[in-house]
């Protein structure tokens, strides 16, 4: 394996500027959710030129590259969409410039995330050059959507498309460490009743506004109270909008709903959290509803989930993790940290919905999704390039 491995490095390194280059592309192509089409098209343009067995695009809009034809598939998830500009005034280049200097690719969706894809494409034609024949099938999955719903598109990969890898990576940012889960989260809407009235006799009605607020500070106590894990750590809840509505600024207000998110720790599911919130704002007539998602993919295709995203990790020592650690001890010659995400991925379906092993292993830093002067270090791709391939033999 050492030989592999040193061949992998070799030809990663050989391939730096390549790489560079691809995702330099990818990012010059503005592809927020629901408008990843030309992204899309050039990840599929990029697998092919790489000498990829096969890639299509399926109904959703995902592009699925493949290798190999064997039982085990083993898949790499990268999303292709990424989130929008913000303030223009807080960037020193362009946002989608994809400016490649010595040392960094720059741009929006250099870290989140299409630094792993363009990753991954160059792990692929790594180990097609290297001949790799283990009886295994490799997916290549850029997908779609994330931003806006996180693991919709593996609902869609596993359930429409039928495909349920034994093992998948996701190539999310991790700083080059190998992750292994985060909290899930949820989104809560929490509705209040009032009757109106005019507002110069406030006494004969009852205003929405008085119980959403009453029911907003319990929620604040809430956040206090709720579970804790040693790995992931605590569960949270925040309220992220207030509204409210009255039938003329003259009336007492007769409608107003708050919406929370919600982050759930180990062992915190949707019918507890749902509960939790039930219980502290029943007395003020609030009525509780997850959401659902529901949107329109690039392709036409409507589709969507109820907006619960459960919790998930994996142990320590689960041989998909040890395998990681293996790959990336023979390649770089030193132990990995092994961490959590704190933000969500696609692992809330992949793993916390179908219970398939995932882990992390991205390019790039976290505190740098969706911020102004995202950069991503070439020296990042080229060693996730290495690892993926790597990867693929020591599994
Ligand atoms: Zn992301």
């Amino acid at each position: 394996m050492a030989d592999i491995f040193q061949k992998i490095n070799e030809l990663a390194d050989k391939y730096r500027d390549y790489t560079a280059k691809n995702l330099s592309k990818l990012v010059q192509i503005q592809s927020e959710s629901m408008g990843e089409k030309l992204v899309q098209l050039e990840l599929k343009r990029q697998m092919e030129e790489a000498g990829f067995d096969e890639v299509r695009i399926d109904g959703l809009g995902n592009v699925i590259g493949r290798i190999g034809n064997g039982k085990k598939i083993l898949a790499f998830d990268g999303h292709m969409d990424t989130v929008g500009e913000g303030n223009p005034a807080n960037w020193n280049k362009h946002w989608l410039s994809g400016e490649i200097d010595n040392e960094f690719v720059y741009g929006r969706g250099t870290v989140d995330q299409e630094g792993g894809p363009a990753a991954f494409v160059t792990s692929g034609r790594i180990l097609k050059e290297l001949g790799f024949d283990k009886d295994m099938t490799l997916l290549f999955v850029g997908t779609v959507m994330e931003e806006d719903c996180d693991g919709l598109c593996w609902k869609y990969i596993v359930e429409e498309e039928k495909i349920r890898p034994d093992f998948v990576v996701s190539t999310e940012p991790t700083n080059l460490n190998i992750y292994r889960g985060h909290r899930g989260r949820m989104e809560i809407r929490v509705t209040f009743q009032g009757i109106s009235c005019h507002g110069s006799a406030p006494e004969r009605g009852d205003n929405a506004i008085y119980k959403a607020s009453r029911g907003a500070l319990e929620i604040e106590k809430l956040n206090n109270n709720l579970g804790n894990d040693e790995f992931l750590g605590k569960g949270s809840v925040t309220i992220s909008e207030f509204k409210s509505g009255s039938p003329s600024l003259c009336a007492v207000s007769d409608y107003a709903h708050l919406h929370l998110d919600r982050r759930l720790t180990w062992g915190e599911t949707k019918e507890l959290a749902v509960k939790q919130v039930e219980e502290v704002v029943a007395q003020f007539g609030g009525k509780v509803e997850v959401l659902h998602y529901e949107e329109v993919a690039y392709t036409g295709l409507k589709y969507g989930m109820e907006k619960y995203f459960p919790t998930w990790k994996i142990e320590e020592n689960h041989e998909f993790v040890q395998a990681g650690v293996r790959a990336f001890s023979g390649l770089f010659d030193k132990a990995p940290k092994v961490d959590k995400w704190t933000f969500s991925t696609n692992g809330v379906t992949i793993n916390g919905v179908y219970g398939i092993p995932c882990i992390g292993f991205g390019p790039g830093n976290e505190v740098l999704a969706h911020a102004p002067n995202e950069k991503v270090a070439i020296k990042d791709l080229v060693v996730a390039s290495a690892f993926y391939a790597g990867l693929a033999y020591e599994i």
